[in-house]
């Protein structure tokens, strides 16, 4: 059995808009799951096969990046770069999402293809976790002629989901509507390009065609980067009961208005968050963290409920058993404290007034993966792994 304990943890902050902050000091997780938490005096600490001292930190559940494009392993062709997921793991992210395996050099778009790609690109990343980062791969592009046994195939043979609709051929509503239908009959989730043209080659889709879709996550409600006009993305938020994606790489203006929006309309469970990256506007390894400042900042959104845009919202919304402080989840966290000298008379608030945290360990399935962050500012306090 492995038991790992981490003490003397400053607050847990939970992933759930409705109570975002625990209180305890201290969690134990069995065998990779969330076992217990609390007081330490009220828990059973025996036996500790991993025990790490958190010096007073906060302890989140893993950031998750619900909108990444990669490709294999831990290099991505678009910007030729390696290791991009073991530095966005620095950045606090254990989670991350395909919306696609766009950038795959000579991807195949005939259907025969583009299920073959689906398929391999599901395996190699449930095979081959990159600094044991979760990446939730093969994300098949829709493409004109596909009919429902080729969704019925994808999902058989462990595809989940769809990559961004509109990358393809498929430009239309009423197409893309019915095989979003089939993906999700067989159990696929699906997300679609909001907004104008990414990259030469790829087009426009408008509120109009995002509503007809009906997709599971409106894909960076945003802008990815050229972002909807204002009324439309109102419009969004009123009518659909999807996730809005926000991503870092889209238009920050229009990701303001939407959560302004999202608040008035007692919507901030829908609202999750992405990197898009990799992209033409690169990688960014720090993009969550930095998207929970932004938000936070100058969507007036106290901190500790910007992070469940990180987390927990986007465990809820795409049925995943992380990001969330909850018994039998998936014991993956990042500890951070605030930055030195960033101002704020606590971490929250240093976050509020839109600086970054420093983290100090990321912990994936109860395993310590990454101690004092490469990438984001050192914080004040270092978590200690004991042993
Ligand atoms: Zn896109």
């Amino acid at each position: 059995m492995q038991k790992l304990v981490i003490k003397n943890i400053g607050q847990i902050l939970s992933g759930k808009l409705e109570s975002p902050v625990f209180d305890g000091n201290c969690l134990i997780a069995i065998d990779g799951k969330i076992d217990a938490w609390g007081n330490e005096k009220d828990l059973d600490c025996s036996g500790a096969t991993t025990e790490v001292d958190a010096k007073g930190v906060t302890l989140a559940p893993g950031l998750i990046d619900s909108h990444v494009h990669p490709v294999v392993g831990d290099y991505t062709p678009r910007q030729q770069q390696l290791h991009w997921i073991d530095s966005t793991l620095h950045g606090g992210v254990t989670t991350m999402i395909s919306a696609g395996e766009v950038h795959m050099p000579g991807r195949p778009k005939d259907i025969v293809g583009l299920k073959a790609m689906a398929i391999a690109s599901q395996r190699w990343y449930e095979n081959f976790r990159p600094s044991g980062v979760k990446v939730h791969a093969g994300a098949p592009v829709i493409e004109k002629g596909m009919i429902e046994e080729d969704f019925a195939e994808m999902a058989k043979a462990g595809v989940r989901l769809l990559g961004e609709v509109g990358l393809g051929t498929v430009k239309d509503g009423k197409t893309a509507q019915k095989m979003v239908g089939w993906a999700r009959k067989y159990g696929m989730q699906s997300t679609i390009h909001t907004g104008g043209p990414s990259i030469p080659g790829s087009g426009l889709i408008d509120a109009d065609m995002v509503m007809e879709t009906g997709t599971d996550v409106i894909g960076h409600i945003n802008g990815g980067h050229s972002a909807l006009p204002d009324d439309q993305i109102i419009c969004l938020c009123e009518s659909c009961k999807a996730a809005f994606e926000i991503v870092h790489n889209g238009n920050e203006r229009a990701a303001v208005l939407t959560v302004n929006t999202a608040r008035e309309l007692g919507k901030l469970n829908q609202v999750i968050l992405g990197t898009d990256g990799p992209a033409g506007s690169g990688v960014q390894p720090l993009g969550i963290l930095r998207m929970i400042a932004m938000l936070s900042a100058f969507g007036n959104v106290p901190a500790e409920q910007a992070f469940c845009f990180g987390n927990g919202n986007t465990a809820r919304q795409r049925n995943l058993d992380v990001g969330l402080i909850e018994k039998g989840y998936s014991a993956d966290f990042v500890l951070l404290d605030q930055a030195q000298h960033a101002p704020g008379k606590t971490m929250l608030e240093s976050i509020q007034l839109g600086n970054l945290p420093g983290v100090g360990m990321t912990i994936i399935d109860g395993i310590v993966r990454t101690e004092r962050s490469r990438n984001t500012p050192p914080a004040n306090r270092f978590p200690e792994h004991v042993k």
